[in-house]
């Protein structure tokens, strides 16, 4: 019987009808607000109105249910006996706050009334409670301007209009020759009153309610209205709150915290927000109100003086802040009130932190007892990680830089942490200036393969052009540089050596700023201070004895890496990557891109020379001068991850990647290989192709050159070999791209086992190794049953899978940004894997790939195994592995290990 529910729960002096489990019905505010009750903390009486009532108001044209009078004034009268005060008394009357709260917290996007039930009478009550004129008329006259803009409406109509409640107050002051609104006298706020009234009167057609009850229904109606503001909309949509959810309306006495200097507000957490260090942390400010101390008109006080300024209050406030966050076992974040010495509870939730925060205050509770590792693990978003490794900018000189209108547009952010350094256009100077001792930024409009090395020589990358899967994004986080990619607003000339952006130029050789992590593209330098867990991990100039940061990333890594099951390899192609994954845990190398071991000096005039020869003679002189230099790297690579797999996948872009575009280059390389610029302008034309992605690239390469495979499975096998001959353990796997039929990995399978048995026969040396396949085109998943009775294992390479899925190119998805942002897809598909589709793809591959060969080997290596969400689809998928960048392998074994919680 609907009739009889109960939409009402009371709270005060102790007791309270709900608890901290009940935010679906009374959202977050009003849980914790029955719940500090529970614990017996001062909180001041009220009640709360269900969000049950918010979706009926709406499903009933905006009715309330019936019952709904009564156990609000029930409610209220219970409030007055709580305060002894009553609701719209001449001499001691009780006023009310009205404030939404729903499940999960909007910060600001629904309304709040505040001095709720003042009138002529009333206000005569206050000012012989308090003492005070001033203060009462004050609080008046606040309330009419609140009331009037939220409940009534009168607010600006145009966007050029002025708040038509300042208008007055401005010409109040003016009138009065003051300048702030503390300077005028209670006649002057009563006057105030008296002319918003008028004023309210003229714009609605209406008279201000003086009944209190007219009032309090008036704004309840209207924080139940707020929940279909515009603003509040757009944040549910911004945050996946479903809009049936509705919000509570807290009703509750105004305590205040500005009658007087025995009175005082503020905010306080119970640990370091920012830091996370375990210290009571917070501002106050003597005689003022909540709004005061957030809206930083006035300077406020570090919480510690309040021990000298109110003693017993504070002593209080230390034993309650414990007593939450014993209770609620996590960091907590607070609104109080002392009114005339007595401290009031407004409000309590668990508080926002920084990524260091977070894990700190994960780690330190379970070294208290409070929580236990595996919750630890829950607390802490695996992207939060990204705080502890790269490098930041220092935040008070951001900050100054932003506030000086030093921010110029933003961008992805591609690549996270935080760079500064001179600006350059091109990848040779980026390396030239780089060896002089300059920091650079390297901004071009997008970046190539010819860039790789310029890339690696800058501190950072900007691109004006290109998604989250674009070269420089993908290489950037790879080498695990600073990116901002796609950042439109950049108008780049390459001649000039300059760029114009917010009606800025920057020259060559000024100074920028770019944070990864925000996407934020800044004019100037700000200093940056390098991440504690690479200062032990890799530079080791920091003992971890030094760092409480490294120790406590290393804690959550150790407990993240006993509960989770995938592992974890990297994607690198040089042994300092290598190296740098494998002290940030990786398991071995998912993906190894041989092309890009292809652009230093000495080896791409080899390249060159192959893709130019005439012939298949010729291609192999070439290919014997890249042999030594394949096996040196690869070499290398073996000797770093000693003991662990890595994965090899044979040469995948197309051809005309290794040769110069621009005539000018053209002829430059014409002189120097000794061959006519004419010739060499055919090749290239030749090898163009309308659509690369989709062109003679992958295994197709190989199977046109299979001297190409031939000379990489070779130099895969001499270095295994030689390795192994020294002791080291070699677990190669060889790959093979962009396979979409069975024949292609067979014809591809054929060279490699051939070309092994043919190294075995010369060194005598037997290497175990494994040949697989990637599955990155729609047609390998489908036929995953006719692969994998060739490959004996699979890698998804989900890059090229979304982009063969959505017939979207990876390079030109131009229109990317507005897909998103009119939510066509809910995510950027090259960041996170779309589920529905290539997702399903993948599913598909597993089941059927499993089905001829039920202990096939299967991992991922596109972008997409560093992502957290990605990872999760992983795990249920029951992949054995993902594969990312050196700098997301930290943030893959915490994905993974939330994942294998999650079950
Ligand atoms: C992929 O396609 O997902 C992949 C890893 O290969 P690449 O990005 O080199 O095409
Ligand atoms: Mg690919």
């Amino acid at each position: 019987m609907a009739d009889m529910a109960k939409y009402v729960y009371y709270f005060g002096a102790g007791k309270a009808e709900g608890t901290a489990q009940m935010k679906e019905l009374l959202g977050g505010k009003g849980a914790n607000l029955a719940e500090m009750n529970n614990l017996n903390i001062p909180v001041p009486a009220g009640f709360t109105i269900s969000t049950e009532v918010c979706t009926w108001y709406y499903d009933h044209d905006l009715q309330y249910p019936a019952d709904l009078d009564e156990q609000v004034v029930d409610a209220l009268s219970r409030v007055e006996r709580g305060m002894d005060a009553n609701f719209g008394d001449a001499s001691d009357p009780l006023l009310l706050s009205i404030r939404s709260g729903s499940r999960s917290s909007m910060p600001g996007m629904m309304d709040t009334i505040l001095n709720l039930g003042l009138n002529d009478t009333t206000v005569e009550g206050l000012i012989e409670q308090s003492g005070d004129a001033r203060f009462a008329y004050d609080s008046y006259r606040r309330f009419v301007q609140m009331y009037g803009d939220v409940v009534m409406g009168v607010r600006p109509e145009g966007k050029d209009d002025h708040d038509p409640f300042e208008v007055i107050l401005e010409a109040k002051k003016q009138a009065n020759g003051v300048e702030q609104d503390v300077d005028l006298s209670a006649e002057d706020l009563k006057s105030l009153v008296t002319e918003y009234k008028t004023m309210v009167k003229v714009r609605t057609g209406h008279n201000f309610p003086d009944d209190p009850h007219e009032q309090l229904w008036g704004a309840i109606g209207a924080v139940f209205g707020s929940w279909n503001n515009e603003r509040a909309i757009v944040y549910r949509k911004l945050n996946n709150i479903p809009d049936e959810w509705g919000t509570a309306v807290n009703v509750q006495a105004m305590v205040y915290g500005n009658m007087g200097d025995d009175c005082a507000t503020g905010v306080a957490f119970s640990r370091d927000p920012a830091t996370g260090e375990k210290v009571f942390y917070g501002e106050y400010l003597k005689n003022a109100q909540g709004e005061d101390v957030v809206a930083g008109t006035r300077t406020p006080v570090q919480i510690e003086h309040l021990d000298a300024d109110m003693p017993e209050a504070y002593a209080q406030l230390i034993d309650i802040y414990k007593k939450l966050e014993t209770h609620y076992k996590d960091m907590q974040d607070f609104e109080f009130t002392i009114q005339r010495n007595k401290l009031w509870m407004l409000q309590t939730r668990v508080g926002k932190r920084t990524g260091f925060a977070a894990i700190r205050i994960a780690v330190d509770m379970v070294e208290e007892g409070l929580i236990n590792e595996e919750e630890a693990l829950r607390r802490v978003e695996p992207d939060q990680l990204n705080q502890l490794l790269r490098p930041v900018f220092d935040v008070d000189e951001k900050r100054k830089a932003e506030e000086a209108g030093c921010v110029l547009a933003k961008g992805l952010n591609a690549g996270p942490g935080a760079a500064s350094g001179k600006v350059v256009f091109n990848a040779h100077d980026a390396e030239e200036w780089a060896n002089r001792g300059d920091r650079v930024i390297l901004v071009r409009i997008e970046t190539s393969p010819e860039d790789i090395r310029g890339m690696n020589a800058a501190d950072g990358i900007l691109t004006a052009r290109g998604g989250m899967t674009s070269h420089a994004a993908l290489v950037a986080r790879q080498m695990g540089k600073i990116c901002v990619a796609g950042c439109s607003a950049l108008d780049i000339n390459y001649q000039t050596r300059q760029m114009t952006v917010s009606g800025r130029v920057i020259k060559e050789g000024e100074y920028i700023s770019i944070d990864g992590t925000t996407g934020e593209v800044i004019e100037g330098a700000i200093p940056t201070i390098p991440s504690e867990v690479l200062q032990v991990l890799q530079e080791k100039t920091l003992v971890p004895e030094q760092s409480q940061i490294f120790r406590q990333y290393d804690h959550l890594m150790k407990w993240a890496d006993k509960v989770r099951r995938l592992k974890i390899r990297t994607n690198a192609d040089q042994p300092d990557q290598s190296a740098t994954a494998r002290v940030f845990g990786a398991e071995g190398i998912g993906l190894c891109r041989t092309e890009h071991m292809f652009f230093e000096e000495d080896r791409i005039d080899a390249m060159r020379e192959m893709i130019l020869a005439e012939d298949e003679s010729g291609r192999r002189v070439a290919l014997a001068k890249l042999l030594p230099i394949q096996r040196a790297d690869f070499t290398s690579i073996f000797e770093v991850m000693d003991g662990y797999p890595v994965t090899i996948r044979t040469l995948d872009p197309p051809l005309n990647e290794f040769l110069p575009h621009e005539d000018e280059a053209i002829e430059q390389l014409a002189g120097h290989m000794g061959v006519a610029a004419q010739t060499l302008k055919k090749k290239v034309e030749d090898l163009k192709e309308t659509n690369p992605m989709l062109g003679h690239r992958g295994c197709r390469l190989g199977i046109v050159y299979p001297e190409i495979t031939e000379m990489q499975t070779r130099a895969i096998f001499e270095a295994a070999s030689d390795c192994q001959k020294r002791g080291i353990q070699v677990i190669p796997e060889i790959m093979i791209p962009l396979v979409g039929h069975v024949n292609e990995l067979k014809l591809q399978a054929d060279i490699v086992r051939q070309t092994a048995e043919a190294v075995k026969a010369e060194t005598g040396i037997e290497v175990a190794y494994h040949v697989g396949t990637m599955i990155e085109l729609p047609r390998a998943a489908l036929t995953a049953n006719e692969i994998a009775e060739v490959a004996e294992f699979f890698s998804f390479g989900t890059n090229d899978l979304t982009q063969t899925t959505f017939g979207l190119s990876r390079d030109d998805a131009n229109f990317l940004p507005d897909y998103l942002q009119r939510e066509i897809w809910p995510e950027d598909p090259f960041v996170s894997i779309d589920l529905n589709g290539v997702g399903e793809l993948v599913k598909i591959g597993v089941e059927r790939g499993r089905s001829v060969r039920p202990d096939i080997k299967i991992g991922i290596c596109g972008e997409h195994g560093g992502d957290p969400a990605s990872v999760e689809f992983c795990h249920r998928m029951g992949l054995d592995y993902v594969s990312c960048s050196p700098f997301r392998v930290p943030i893959a074994r915490l994905a993974a290990a939330r994942a294998a919680l999650e079950g």
